[in-house]
Formats: C-alpha cells, sequence, structure tokens
C-alpha cells in the first residue's frame, strides 16, 4: 500500500513546504511556528505531501512503534435531545427509528467485546435522558467487575461537573468529547441556539480537572470551515493538550438541514492527521469510520498518516444501522463486530500491528 497513490498526478511538494514540514517536527520539542504558518501545509493547492506523511509516521513510530490500538464501540441509543445541524441522529430527524440498549444488553456487549481482545470499551450515544448517574455508574460498575484489566472510555457529550466527577468514581478511565470547532461563530452556525460554545470547552477543561483522559477534536470540511478556523482548532487544542484527537471528515446526512453540503476531503483530514501528529507525538489518534467511509482505503491510509488507533463497532447487529450520523456508513452489516479478524489483516497491510491492549496515552 503506497499514499503516493492518493496524490498521482499532483505536483512534488515545494521546497519551502518541505521546510515547513522540517519546522513542524521540531515545534513539539523547541521551534516555535504560528498555527497560521501550519495552515500552510493544508490550504494550498494541491500537492504530493507524501514527505508529510512519512515525517508524521517516523514520529508516530518513535513514540508507539507499530502499535494500532483498538477501541470496542458501543453505540449505546440513538436518542438525543440535541439538534445539531449536521448530525443524523439530531432530534428533529423524525425518519430515524429511535432505539436504546437496556444497561444489561450495553455491559453483555462489553463481555463480547473482551473476548473478542478489546481491552477497552467506549461507550457512546445520543444525549439520551432516560440514562440516569446511576444507570452510567452501574454499566461503568459491571464492565470493571467483570474486566478489571479494560478501560472504560465515555462518549455520553455535554453532562454537568458532578455527573462527570461521579462516573469517573465509578471507575471511567477516558472521556471524549469533540470541540466541534473553535470558533464561536462557526459553533454557532453548526449548532442550535441553545447549544453553548462556551460550555462546551468548560466541559473539556473539567474533564482533565477531574482526570480523565480526555479527548477532543473535530469533522474537517464541515459546513462553513475556513482555514482560519482551522488555525483556531490547533491553537485550541495546543492550549487544552488533549490526550487523544478525535477527527475525522464531515460527511452529509441526506435527512439534516447540511444534508447538500460537500463532503470533507480525503487529502485535507490526511494533512491535517500528519500535521496533528507532529504537533502532538504522543496523542492518541483514531483513523475514524468517517474516513473510510469517504475512502474504502480511508482508514489505512489515516494509520499511515499518523493514526494510532481504530474504533471498530461493537453494538448488536440489529442497531448498528439505526445509529446512522452520515451517508454510507460502513461497518453498519453482519460483519462488522467480529470483524476485527479483517481489520487484522487491513492493519497488517499497512505495516503495523493490532494490539489488545488498553492503549493509554504515553506523555
Ligand atoms: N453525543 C455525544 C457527543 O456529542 O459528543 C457523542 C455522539 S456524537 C454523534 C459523536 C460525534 O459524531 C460528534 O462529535 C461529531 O463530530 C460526529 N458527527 C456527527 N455527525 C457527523 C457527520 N455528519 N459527519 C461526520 N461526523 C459527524
Amino acid at each position: 500500500m503506497d499514499l503516493r497513490d492518493v496524490y498521482k498526478g499532483l505536483p512534488e511538494i515545494s521546497t519551502q513546504q518541505k521546510d515547513l514540514v522540517e519546522k513542524l517536527k521540531k515545534s513539539a520539542e523547541e521551534e516555535e511556528i504560528s498555527m497560521e504558518e501550519v495552515i500552510r501545509l493544508l490550504v494550498e493547492p494541491e500537492y504530493d505531501a507524501t514527505y508529510l506523511h512519512q515525517a508524521a509516521d517516523e514520529v508516530r513510530r518513535a513514540h508507539y512503534g507499530r502499535e494500532v490500538y483498538t477501541r470496542g464501540l458501543i453505540e449505546f441509543s440513538n436518542f438525543c435531545r440535541n439538534n445539531c445541524l449536521y448530525c443524523g441522529i439530531r432530534r428533529d430527524n423524525r425518519k430515524v427509528e429511535r432505539y436504546r440498549l437496556s444497561c444489561e444488553e450495553i455491559v453483555s456487549c462489553a463481555d463480547e467485546g473482551y473476548g473478542l481482545g478489546f481491552r477497552t470499551i467506549v461507550l457512546q450515544g445520543g444525549e439520551d435522558g432516560s440514562y440516569s448517574d446511576e444507570d452510567f455508574c452501574r454499566i461503568i460498575s459491571g464492565i470493571r467487575e467483570h474486566h478489571p484489566d479494560c478501560a472504560v472510555t465515555l462518549s455520553l457529550g455535554e453532562r454537568s461537573y458532578e455527573s462527570y466527577k461521579k462516573l469517573f468514581q465509578e471507575g471511567a478511565d477516558r472521556y471524549l468529547l469533540r470541540h466541534e470547532t473553535a470558533d464561536k461563530a462557526h459553533y454557532e452556525y453548526l449548532h442550535p441556539a441553545e447549544m453553548s460554545f462556551e460550555h462546551r470547552r468548560e466541559s473539556l477543561y473539567q474533564l482533565k480537572e477531574i482526570g480523565y483522559q480526555v479527548g477532543a477534536g473535530m469533522m474537517l470540511g464541515s459546513p462553513g470551515q475556513t482555514p482560519e478556523y482551522l488555525a483556531k482548532d490547533l491553537a485550541f487544542l495546543k492550549e487544552l493538550s488533549p490526550d487523544m484527537i478525535g477527527m475525522g471528515p464531515f460527511v452529509p446526512h441526506k435527512d439534516t438541514p447540511f444534508g447538500k453540503e460537500q463532503q470533507g476531503g480525503l487529502t485535507l483530514t490526511l494533512k491535517m492527521l500528519s500535521v496533528i501528529r507532529l504537533l502532538f507525538p504522543y496523542v492518541l489518534l483514531p483513523a475514524t469510520t468517517a474516513l473510510g467511509t469517504i475512502h474504502p482505503l480511508g482508514r489505512e491510509y489515516g494509520l499511515m498518516s499518523g493514526a494510532n488507533v481504530v474504533m471498530p463497532n461493537l453494538s448488536p447487529t440489529e442497531v448498528r444501522k439505526l445509529y446512522s450520523l452520515y451517508n454510507n456508513k460502513i461497518c453498519t452489516g453482519e460483519e462488522s463486530a467480529q470483524c476485527v479478524g479483517c481489520l487484522d489483516l487491513r492493519v497488517k497491510e499497512t505495516g503495523y500491528e493490532l494490539v489488545s491492549r488498553r492503549g493509554d496515552v504515553r506523555r
């Protein structure tokens, strides 16, 4: 597999851009680099960015070797009180057949995942108020009791400080909450008025203070996104210094207000993954399902560009298609949960190795 295939027929990287990659490489340790400068690597007319990807790969290998960590993703509910304009499970999408798994079903999915070799279980869902803190505590303690060597990651959206704290004390290790965009006006363009830019950011700092390993991130190519906003995203991530950065292309969903918008690009996503790896050598960085949706080899290319995590779906097959955030989402069929075997082969093809460990951050 060769990343050069992505850039066939495009001009070579310029000397100036090469210098920028070198500067970026040193930026984690010694050299100052402005985020506006970095953005020049992302938005200038298309060029062969293999040099950038190779630099990111070197850094990733220095920190994590050839290891790729897996997270078993349980999408436990597609009920959501929020109405994000880009998201297929938004409250106002009446075409969604809604489902929610019981606490027992969630724990049993995690058991199955453990048997398949997963040592991190991710609980992700819409903001479904029918689960109380006590419900989530039961689920977390259930997983921890059955599998003490397993990490529990939460991706439950915005909650109160007390709730985050309770769930942490019950044994949750990590929390994923994408900031979505670091520009307030852009945030307000992507979300309805009742959602708060400030609250989302504040949540991330609260989660950090409580002691979670924290993940932030954004969609690439989301409607209205500009290079300036991407520079702000990078500056915000620098300031927050998260342990994980979740970042994939925006993919339209036909039954949302952004259903006719353009999807985020493959090359923008790959270049951004490499830039992130160079700016944050230690970070846990997934090659997302959305990336695999916009290109059949998207996740493999993602790994070769600096990503070191994959998150296959562990939800019961009957509900997988219903957690439809965007059009044509992959891995929603029979094959997906137990697709570890297939994933294992796909990862090997890229020259890396899927490992069955918790895969904590190495700062
Ligand atoms: N409710 C939780 C939250 O808000 O963090 C977790 C579920 S939410 C659906 C998970 C992520 O899906 C969001 O952070 C968003 O970035 C991503 N997402 C939603 N719609 C998407 C789309 N159309 N294309 C790509 N990613 C999307």
